[in-house]
C-alpha cells in the first residue's frame, strides 16, 4: 500500500516516539512545515477534561508564532473541540472523519500551502497518518498524553495499530 510519496500509507514521516510537548518546533522549522494540523482526543487531552496541561499548552503557544495551527478531530462533539480551539484562539474541525479526505481536504484548501509543508499530528495510525499520509502531508505519529502532559504509559491501541500495520505491510518504526 503505497502512499502519495511512496511511503507505505501507514508509516508516518517521522516517528519521534515523543509527546506533541516533545517535538523540536525548530525540527518542524527546519524541514519546512509551516502549519500543524493537529489531533486533539490523547494528542492534546488524555480524557474527557477540556483543560489543557502546562507543557502542551506551552508548547501550542510558541509554535503557534510560528506555524498555522488547527485543531482537526473525529470527535462528534463541537463543544469539546472548541472549548480546546477557544484556549489557543486557532481554527478547528469537529466530526472530521479521519482517514477520509473530504474534511482534511477542505483545510489544506484553506491553509494554501504545499501538502508537504503541513504536518499531520496525531497518536493514530489508522486515522492521523493514514488520513494525512492519503493527501501527501507530513505526517507525525505522536505518543498519546498524559494529564500532566507527560506520556502516557498506557498506550495499548497505539502498540496495536503497529503491530497491525506491520501485517499489512509497513515497515517497523
Ligand atoms: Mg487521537
Amino acid at each position: 500500500m503505497a502512499g502519495v510519496s511512496g511511503r507505505h500509507c501507514l508509516q508516518p514521516s517521522w516517528d519521534p516516539g515523543q509527546t506533541i510537548a516533545q517535538l523540536s518546533l525548530s525540527d518542524l522549522l527546519s524541514h519546512g512545515i509551516r502549519a500543524a494540523v493537529i489531533d486533539v482526543d490523547r494528542t492534546l487531552l488524555p480524557g474527557r477534561d477540556v483543560q489543557l496541561s502546562g507543557p502542551v499548552k506551552a508548547w501550542l503557544v510558541d509554535a503557534r508564532q510560528s506555524l498555522h495551527l488547527h485543531l482537526f478531530s473525529n470527535n462528534p462533539s463541537q463543544r469539546r473541540i472548541s472549548a480546546v480551539a477557544d484556549q489557543l484562539e486557532v481554527g478547528f474541525t469537529f466530526g472530521a472523519r479521519k482517514p477520509h479526505r473530504a474534511a482534511l481536504r477542505r483545510v489544506v484548501a484553506d491553509l494554501n500551502l504545499p501538502p508537504e509543508c503541513i504536518a499531520m499530528v496525531g497518536d493514530r495510525l489508522f486515522t492521523d497518518v493514514l488520513g494525512g499520509n492519503r493527501l501527501g502531508l507530513f505526517t507525525i505519529l505522536v505518543r498519546p498524553i498524559a494529564s500532566d502532559g507527560g506520556p502516557c504509559t498506557r498506550d495499548g491501541i497505539q502498540r496495536l495499530e503497529r503491530t497491525l500495520a506491520r501485517w499489512l505491510g509497513a515497515p517497523a518504526a
